[in-house]
């Protein structure tokens, strides 16, 4: 723009060396003026191609030299731009036009402050113009007194930082400034302010170490000192009034304000952390008793197993205990009673065992003992205890419940040093007690073991069998005492294996009911005998054996049905012989199934009367056809009294409660005759008739001849 006094002409001067030495220097301050003019259109044309703007003011403050940039950033007051004109005249001027907003209402206060930064250059400061720019000035002092002003347009910087400063402040996501050379958090937003529950004013100027756990503090000392992001990091910190926050932090190091800062976001995972606990914590824990759980035993037995080969000479033990009689209550009483009674029996059995002992709930009414180190006695005192305590009623909901419990018991390094093992042990010993009486306990023996592989073996089998069709039904008449007519004959499972020839059901009708085949054995024997016995004459009926399993399992209503219809057996000749163990399955489905099949027509024997509660309320409140006195009871009548005082009363009660009273096992004639002579309606033995297949059946008419004969 302009330079200095470019109007000002050189000097006209006459030297007194005359006219050419005036020619020569007339020519030599020419050319001197026009290398000025160079030199001073060059510095203009330098100066305004600056990006900043640029003003020269003489000692005075006036205006020397300004650039291009100089006058578009005034350009409210570049009009009044002059060599000679003060900059203090020109601010006035821009204050009159609107120009400086921070003057608005202090007007000459503002000038002053303005005008004293001139006077005492080197304090860079910011200047607010009307058109929203901001204006960074820095002025310097050269050595004559004279003024180089500097300005920069530094609006776009600044609203990069106030875009900073809102998204620092008003971001949801708690942010702290922290500077590694003081420790102390230089800057904070609201949000951080929320989480650590400090006012924002006190979190500024904080140590930085207030917000961390103690012994987290040089780690995190570290971490704020570097740009660092590790999501799986939780920190440990403290809020203002001591409660405990875990934090994931992502630290980032920026130059703020001129100084090598951290920005620190702050991830609360308090809750999520919270939670992730109590699914660990629910993954290895039962709900109800709050004890640990099968996974948790199992994990627990692995890990003390492991740890025992570092420690030779200490026992470890696994006790299994299962609840006796603890299924009725669930059915009787209902879950929540049953479940009340769980938690009883847990807290009670927390009592029994040792504090170092880890109680588990392995299963709906199974439990696990671990202990360590302690002598066999000990361990054994502890399993009886167990066994002992759970004979004690329970009073649950204002009611005395009676339970028990027995216990399995195997020790490492004795028994096994395998866990698998080990609980197999136990099971096995568990298993043992229960068959032998429940409510005791036993400890593993090798015994145990190979019964239990023979027992795989014949299970094994018994599941071949049930695919190739080994399973046959026998026939045992029943025959009217009074006339030696068959009057029926029951049906009898037998298993023909390949090698070990015919094997009778007491020996696998029990493992069937074990390994949940029951259902299917059932069904075959009571659809093949319907079968059979609609080829048999209308008079002769069929009794077939139903377990207590299959009341408790399978759709036995459906099942007779199914029988009867696909048979075409009139349902009158069908009997069903069940035990008092089936009575023992309380629970309003017992009493309804037999009802529905009563009403089918279908008859109801009492089987094996006399050896089991033999209670006489079963026969009034169930809907009994017939009672089968138990063989025992039988083949003990000529030789005991009391055996037929037994017999006698049977029979006398079968005869006032209208049912038929059969007698099992009769093996020898003086007993037929003693029975007959007693009143029995029935009898059933192998003197009468050993059970044999269909095929081998005598014709009823040629057996009714024998027997009359
Ligand atoms: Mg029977």
């Amino acid at each position: 723009m302009s330079i200095g006094d470019d109007e000002n002409p050189g000097q006209q001067w006459a030297g007194p060396q005359g006219g050419s030495a005036i020619a020569q220097a007339e020519q030599a301050a020419a050319a001197a003026e026009h290398a000025v003019r160079v030199a001073e259109e060059r510095l203009r044309a330098a100066v305004d191609a600056l990006p900043q703007g640029i003003v020269f003011l003489d000692p005075d403050g006036r205006y020397i030299l300004w650039n291009e940039e100089y006058a578009r950033i005034y350009h409210k007051t570049a009009d009044l731009f002059r060599p000679g004109i003060r900059l203090a005249d020109t601010l006035r001027m821009g204050v009159l036009r609107g120009d400086y907003p921070e003057a608005f209402g202090r007007e000459e206060e503002w000038l002053a402050e303005r005008l004293a930064l001139l006077a005492q250059p080197g304090l860079r400061h910011e200047q607010w113009l009307s058109d929203g720019r901001c204006i960074m000035i820095e002025e310097r002092k050269t050595a004559d007194g004279c003024t180089i002003g500097l300005r920069v347009d530094i609006t776009e910087m600044k609203q990069r930082e106030e875009s900073f400063r809102l998204l620092f402040e008003s971001n949801p996501v708690p942010l702290l400034v922290y500077d590694p050379e003081t420790d102390l958090l230089v800057a904070a937003n609201e949000a951080a302010a929320a989480h650590f529950g400090y006012p924002l004013r006190q979190l500024e100027g904080m140590p930085a170490e207030a917000l961390f756990a103690p012994d987290e503090w040089p780690d995190a000392q570290v971490l704020l000192a570097c740009s660092r992001s590790e999501k799986d990091r939780f920190w440990r910190q403290r809020a203002a009034d001591g409660s405990k926050l875990e934090s994931v932090l992502f630290t980032r190091q920026s130059i703020l304000d001129g100084r090598l800062a951290t920005i620190v976001s702050v991830f609360d995972v308090t809750e999520r952390r919270k939670a992730e606990a109590r699914i660990a914590y629910m993954a290895r824990h039962d709900e109800l008793t709050g004890l640990a759980n099968r996974a948790h035993c199992r994990e627990r037995l692995h890990q003390m197993l492991e740890d025992q080969v570092q420690k030779p000479g200490r026992n470890l033990s696994l006790l299994l205990i299962d609840l006796d009689h603890f299924k009725p209550i669930n059915d009787t009483f209902g879950h929540l009673v049953g479940d009340a009674l769980l938690a009883e029996v847990a807290r009670r059995m927390a009592t029994l065992v040792p504090q170092s002992g880890l109680l588990c709930r392995i299963g709906g009414d199974e439990f696990a003992v671990i202990m360590e180190g302690r002598g066999t006695d000990t361990i054994e005192l502890v399993a009886s205890a167990i066994a002992k305590g759970m004979r004690e009623p329970f009073r649950i909901s204002g009611c005395n419940i009676h339970i028990g419990a027995t216990v399995g018991l195997a020790i490492a390094p004795a028994d096994s040093r395998d866990p698998e093992t080990l609980l197999r042990y136990a099971d096995l010993a568990l298993y043992a007690a229960k068959a032998e009486r429940r409510g005791t306990w036993k400890r593993f023996h090798r015994d145990m073991d190979a019964a239990a592989q023979e027992k795989g073996r014949l299970e094994a089998d018994f599941r071949k069998a049930i695919r190739n069709g080994e399973l046959a039904v026998h026939y045992q008449p029943l025959i009217s005492l009074e006339t030696g007519e068959i009057e029926g004959r029951e049906a009898l499972v037998r298993w023909h294996h390949p090698i070990r020839g015919t094997i009778m059901p007491d020996e696998f009708i029990a493992l069937a009911e074990e390994i949940g085949l029951i259902d299917v054995v059932g069904q075959f024997v009571l659809q093949s005998a319907c079968r059979e016995a609609a080829r048999w004459p209308d008079d002769i009926k069929l009794a077939v054996n139903v377990s207590p399993v299959q009341f408790r399992s399978s759709n036995l209503l459906g099942i007779v049905l199914q029988a009867l219809s696909s048979s075409g057996l009139d349902p009158r000749r069908l009997e069903l012989e069940i035990t008092e163990a089936v009575l023992l399955e309380k629970g309003p489905n017992v009493s309804n199934v037999l009802k529905s099949i009563r009403a089918l027509g279908v008859g109801i024997s009492m089987d094996d009367f006399g050896t089991g509660y033999s209670s006489l309320s079963y026969l009034l409140s169930y809907p009994f056809t017939k009672i089968k006195i138990d063989k025992s009871f039988v083949q003990r009548l000529t030789t005991e009294p009391d055996s037929r005082a037994v017999v006698q009363a049977i029979i006398g009660l079968g005869q006032s409660l209208g049912l038929t009273v059969t007698a099992e096992g009769i093996e020898r004639e003086d007993v037929l005759d003693y029975l007959r002579t007693a009143g029995c309606q029935q009898g059933q033995g192998y003197l009468i008739g050993t059970p044999c297949a269909a095929d081998d059946m005598v014709p009823p008419m040629q057996r009714r001849r024998a027997l009359k004969a």
